[in-house]
């Protein structure tokens, strides 16, 4: 299997080359040349029937192709999808489809796990390190971090604004191994990114570092997220297709779960659930991609204005607006209609959402009051604990801490507090 890059400026690459190199010369991004048939795959017995590590292992492999040997696939897939992803049942026609049973409680541990183990597979027998440099406003930090937990060959340096992650995040930040390097910076979230761009662009660091990126524009990130949906089918227990809704920042997770169904993954339509930075429902209505800055909100992890992503599905869909509102619904729900649906939730499911997930739910519930309730399922991207202070206030009640994550409160915790400055950034960097 071959990438080219969606600006079609660079030239083709392998998997491997894709995977160590994250984005294309020419700043496009790198997509499949072919979506590979699973209709081979649905036909050989019914999806419910299936192993989960042997589908994970047949879905992934053409996308792998022959950068490594079935052996190394197979473990890598029997350790990124290592724990449950349960379908539950709220009503008739709603489910939520439970991505926070990793170690970090976040979806993104699928996409960390199997790029963590990709990358040292591929960077084994070299002598310099591969260092991932990644800014998180809470959530990616924690599943890139663990995903990276004393990971061989691979170093991980994490920013992640002071003071504004919740206690479970910043423990997730603060307690790996010795090759994850967590930094406090004094100043927000877009302080951390800025000065993480500024040093891919830096020629001295990238002289002296194999400086790499661990977002979802990484294949070896986005394309494991399929899998979800694949987990989601051989649990959904009615005769139609469902309708899937998924709480969208980057568009990642939802191109992921595009391309399953444009495999051959029955799946009757997607919606796209944002918070109110609506750059993808506008654009759906209108035809014209605004040029927006994001707006803070209650599901920050969706706090995006440009979802990198969003080039995937153009050129899933041939640049084809028309063609893509056949399949896509994008939905914006404002903060105030996330804390009324965990609410809600609560009241009529007796189901407890964090504000990602309730973004997700409501999207959904609207699509079915104008589709004859067709029955879907939402994905539910983190565990209420991850956002307690939102979820406490609209439940009344504490979250309880699950096990997953208990252990790491009795953990000591190593952090550096920097200054908001790239050259203090660069200075560490270099004095290490
Ligand atoms: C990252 C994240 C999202 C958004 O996923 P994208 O792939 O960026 O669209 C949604 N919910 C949570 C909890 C996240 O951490």
């Amino acid at each position: 299997m071959h990438y080219y890059s969606t600006n079609r400026n660079s030239a083709p690459v392998d998997f491997k080359t894709a995977a160590v190199t994250g984005q294309a010369p020419d700043k496009g991004l790198y997509y499949p040349e072919m979506i590979p048939s699973a209709h081979g795959l649905l036909k050989q017995r019914p999806l419910a029937d299936w192993d989960k590590t042997e589908l994970a292992f047949r879905v992934m492999k053409p996308y792998v192709g022959q950068s490594m040997p079935d052996e190394v696939l197979h473990r890598i897939v029997t350790e990124t999808v290592d724990f449950p992803f349960p379908l539950v049942q709220l009503s008739e026609q709603v489910f939520s489809l439970e991505l926070f049973h990793g170690p970090t409680l976040a979806f993104k541990d699928v996409g960390a796990r199997f790029m963590s183990r990709c990358l040292a597979h591929f960077n084994a027998g070299n002598d310099q390190k591969i260092t991932v440099l990644v800014a998180t406003s809470g959530d990616t930090g924690g599943a890139v971090a663990n995903g990276f937990d004393n990971v061989e060959g691979v170093e991980v340096i994490i920013l992640y604004p002071e003071g504004k992650v919740s206690p479970v995040q910043e423990l997730q930040l603060t307690t790996c191994g010795s090759n994850v390097h967590a930094l406090a910076v004094a100043g927000s979230f877009d302080d951390c990114q800025a000065i993480v761009k500024q040093a891919f662009t830096d020629a001295d660091l990238n002289a002296q570092y194999q400086l790499t990126s661990a977002n979802s524009i990484n294949v070896a990130r986005w394309l494991p997220q399929q899998l979800y949906y694949f987990f989601a089918l051989q649990q959904w227990p009615h005769e139609q297709p469902p309708v899937v809704s998924v709480p969208s920042g980057n568009f990642g997770n939802i191109c992921a779960g595009m391309v399953a169904q444009r495999s051959g993954l029955p799946i009757q339509h997607f919606i796209a659930a944002c918070n109110s930075n609506d750059t993808i429902p506008q654009y759906l209505r209108t035809g014209i991609l605004p040029d927006k800055t994001a707006v803070p909100t209650l599901s920050n992890a969706m706090d995006v204005a440009k979802p990198s992503n969003f080039v995937r599905i153009m050129e899933m869909y041939d640049q084809d607006v028309q063609w893509l509102r056949n399949h896509l619904t994008a939905v914006s729900v404002s903060d105030a209609t996330t804390r009324e649906t965990i609410a809600a939730s609560l009241r009529d499911y007796n189901y407890l959402c964090e504000p990602h997930g309730a973004v997700g739910l409501y999207a959904l519930q609207q699509y079915q009051q104008q589709h004859n309730g067709a029955a879907g399922f939402f994905l539910e991207t983190a565990h209420p604990v991850k956002f307690p202070d939102v979820v406490a206030e609209i439940s009344g009640a504490a979250v309880p801490i699950p096990d997953n994550v208990a252990h790491l409160f009795s953990l000591p915790q190593h952090s550096t507090r920097i200054d908001a400055d790239y050259e203090l950034f660069k200075e560490w960097m270099r004095g290490r």
